[in-house]
């Protein structure tokens, strides 16, 4: 209401009372809130509650919030708050992570409100739907055809389902269900209010812990039963049984009528870990991801904020949700990068659970295998405390790590997998075990070359290589989604058929492994050939069944699969992380590889792991042979404390971009002469960011880079105030950037 305060008379003209004045959110990038009156409710409508109000010529459901309404705004500038709406209030503790997101990322507070609300529909008065359910007394003699049969497939369980949920589920056009109601096959249903959650049977018990383990739990479950906040990092290696020991924090949490919240970095390749939950709790947990149907996240909602929900597994959006008493956040796999958020508000969802915990009185916990060195350097000064499972559970071996060495026993001309690779997969499969093959790269070729003039097929948009998929016979860039068809010719020579695919993808290990062992059952798990939940758990499933004897994956392989006959994991290119600038690349690969090769070896078999390398003297391939996790974070910290990186001192980033390059280069240049300084403050940059060119976008990058004990937030706001930023300019800010 700026321009509304400039306008203004003379603070003359107030007849509204302030306490029929209120401040409203709104769910819209602003910072600041909006006054209203309430003349229409109760005099007191306290902060949280959600109300519908005019913007403009359009109606907006806000949150009235806690800031001071501005007492020198006249009464004609005031408009009335149209209906209050029914669910339970935000909570303070929300309304405060909201203002605490909002001020740490630099985002706007109604950015950060539009996440905590989700779907603004979840809101909406709610009218009694009716779905389709099956006719308890079909006519007998009823013509059942085979989408008929689908459909009714899909209603065997009895409740009613929507009608568009219903076709989308059976692959029936909607009109099917209006013949098969003619026909007396289903009728009309109201549907369930929303998905009930149990409440998990608290007299059940898991499975009897071993000794190190209910040390762990106990711990945990201490920090729980303080009621106050604390943060745990949990640690030990894959197969250590920390997934056990912290469900034994969240049936402490149970215990205590709180809610609990765990976060999963891939909760769509999660089904293994939904059926250890319903094997340790009896019910199921609701669940909070990006796939989830718009009605059932707009009833997910709401049975959060009623209550109703004691636990909640998700993703990271998921810190956002009205949960009215959190007692516990578990984030498991701590150091996984897809908790971080790159669009819109730029967060990190292991960062903001231990502040949501905080500002919850709940205990928090950080679980990995390979913790991030943030977590890791937390714990060594005592702001976290630290639980450690020394070894895997029931006394099942880690797998053996070695290096084969590309230099001296490369692969035949033309292939990826070296002799001694391909030697150790034909064993493993002779004796009837399971042997995967690692690659970190979807497709066919990550590059085509042309064979006469050297062009290499780049994308329009974007400073990326084009990426073959052979299976699909087309070229994808990866970072925006632009396909196209193989050339017949080279476009810049015209050379007809002179492109040769360069390196490999799954695709091409897929290939070579299907030449060396035609008889073996392959399976490859991408995310292009694992989509989603169902076909993750399916790929599992055959696994367990001994269905497949050869995997090939990319880093979906890595997300704590049990695959109890897997005993053999070579790793295609060890050093593919490695390239490039970026400040964690040699954490990241430890983590992914230490991860691939956790998959190896369970139970009574030994694992084996093998890296092809043309690096094998590299510290990471060396504490990926010794599995020293804390030698080589201790030498990582090393290497980053005298130049004060993350975690010993901060780092935030300025992405500018713009489709005109010479805009971005501009705008870049001017904060580049207006960067602050001073003492433990310094700035890099101006430089191209490490896709200079993105979905048309050329971008620049500036990184600001101070001493721990110097906030980041004020300098960067007063250096964002110095500089006039073009309409068709864009300046991102990305606090704790992880990728660069
Ligand atoms: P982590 O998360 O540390 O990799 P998990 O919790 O996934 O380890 O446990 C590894 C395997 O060991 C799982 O199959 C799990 O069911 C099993 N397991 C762990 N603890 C126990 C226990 N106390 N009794 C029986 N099985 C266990
Ligand atoms: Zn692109």
């Amino acid at each position: 209401m700026k321009s509304a305060k400039l306008e203004r008379t003379d603070g003359t003209g107030c007849h509204v009372p302030l306490s029929a004045r209120l401040r409203v959110l709104l769910p819209l990038p602003l910072a600041d809130s909006y006054d209203y009156k309430n003349v229409i409710n109760k005099p007191a409508l306290p902060p949280g509650s959600f109300v519908l109000v005019p913007l403009g010529r359009r109606q907006v459901i806000g949150v009235v919030w806690d800031d001071a309404p501005d007492p020198d705004l006249p009464d004609a500038r005031l408009r009335s708050i149209e209906s209050v709406i029914d669910v339970p209030p935000m909570t303070a503790t929300l309304r405060r992570f909201v203002d605490w997101v909002a001020a740490y990322t630099l985002s706007t507070r109604g950015a950060v409100l539009r996440m905590a609300m989700s779907t603004p529909s979840a809101l909406e008065p709610r009218a009694p739907q009716v779905g389709w359910r099956r006719a308890p007394h079909p006519p007998e003699g009823a013509r059942i055809t085979p989408p008929r049969r689908r459909v009714l497939d899909v209603l065997a369980e009895g409740e009613g389902r929507a009608g568009g949920e219903i076709a989308g589920a059976a692959a029936v056009a909607p009109a099917i269900l209006r013949g098969m109601a003619d026909a007396g096959l289903i009728e009309p249903a109201l549907l369930p209010r929303h998905p009930a959650f149990a409440l998990p049977d608290p007299a059940r018990s898991g499975p009897a812990l071993g000794p190190e383990q209910d040390v762990a739990a106990a711990a945990l479950r201490a920090a729980v039963q303080r009621r106050e906040f604390s943060t745990t990092l949990l640690t030990g290696v894959t197969g250590s049984g920390k997934t056990e020991v912290y469900f034994e924090a969240v049936a402490a949490c149970l215990a205590q009528g709180r809610q609990a919240l765990v976060l999963l970095p891939e909760i769509a390749l999660s089904t293994q870990w939904l059926d250890r939950f319903r094997g340790r709790f009896g019910t199921a947990p609701a669940l909070w991801h990006s796939e989830l149907t718009s009605r059932t996240r707009r009833e997910t909602w709401r049975v959060v904020a009623e209550g109703e929900a004691p636990v909640l597994v998700g993703a990271r959006s998921a810190l956002f949700l009205p949960y009215p008493d959190l007692g516990l956040i578990v984030v498991d796999e701590e150091h996984e990068t897809a908790f971080k958020q790159e669009e819109g508000v730029v967060y990190h969802a292991r960062d903001m659970a231990v502040v949501r915990a905080r500002l919850s009185n709940a205990a928090c916990v950080l679980a990995s295998a390979t913790p991030s060195l943030e977590s890791t350097n937390n714990a060594a000064t005592g702001r976290y405390a630290g639980v450690h499972l020394p070894a895997r559970h029931g006394g099942a071996a880690l797998p053996d790590v070695a290096l084969i060495d590309l230099r001296r026993t490369p692969p035949e001309r033309g292939r990826f997998l070296s002799p001694p690779l391909v030697a150790a997969v034909t064993e493993t499969l002779a004796r009837g075990e399971q042997a995967m093959l690692f690659l970190n790269r979807r497709g066919y070729a990550p590059m085509t070359l042309c064979r006469t003039c050297g062009h290499r097929l780049r994308c329009p948009n974007c400073t990326a290589w084009l990426v073959e998929h052979r299976a699909q016979r087309r070229l994808q860039c990866h970072h925006c989604g632009h396909v196209e068809a193989p050339p017949e010719a080279c476009p810049e020579c015209g050379t007809a058929h002179s492109t040769v695919p360069i390196g490999p993808g799954v695709e091409r290990v897929l290939e070579e492994a299907t030449a060396l062992w035609p008889e073996a059952r392959r399976l490859v798990m991408a995310s292009d050939t694992i989509p989603g939940p169902a076909a993750a758990g399916a790929a599992a499933q055959a696994i367990q069944r001994r269905e497949v004897d050869l995997i090939i994956g990319t880093q979906i392989v890595a997300k704590g699969w049990h695959f109890p006959h897997l005993t053999l994991v070579g790793v295609v290119d060890a050093d593919l992380g490695l390239a490039g600038g970026d400040l964690r690349a040699a954490e990241r690969t430890f983590q992914l590889l230490h991860q691939v090769a956790g998959r190896a070896g369970r139970e009574e078999h030994r694992g084996h792991v093998l890296l092809q390398s043309f690096a094998p003297e590299h510290a990471v391939m060396q504490a990926l042979v010794s599995g020293d996790v804390d030698a080589f974070m201790e030498a990582e910290a090393d290497d980053r404390r005298p130049g004060h990186w993350p975690p010993f001192g901060r780092l935030a980033a300025l992405i500018v971009s713009a489709e005109d390059e010479r805009a971005a280069e501009r705008t870049a240049r001017d904060l580049g002469l207006a960067a602050p300084g001073g003492e433990g403050v310094e700035v890099l940059g101006p430089a191209p960011a490490p896709l200079a060119i993105l979905r048309g976008r050329h971008r620049r990058r500036l990184l600001l880079k101070t001493r721990r004990d110097i906030a980041v937030q004020p300098l960067l706001e007063a250096w964002l105030a110095k500089v006039v930023v073009p309409g068709n300019v864009r300046v991102q800010v990305d606090v704790d950037p992880v990728g660069f």
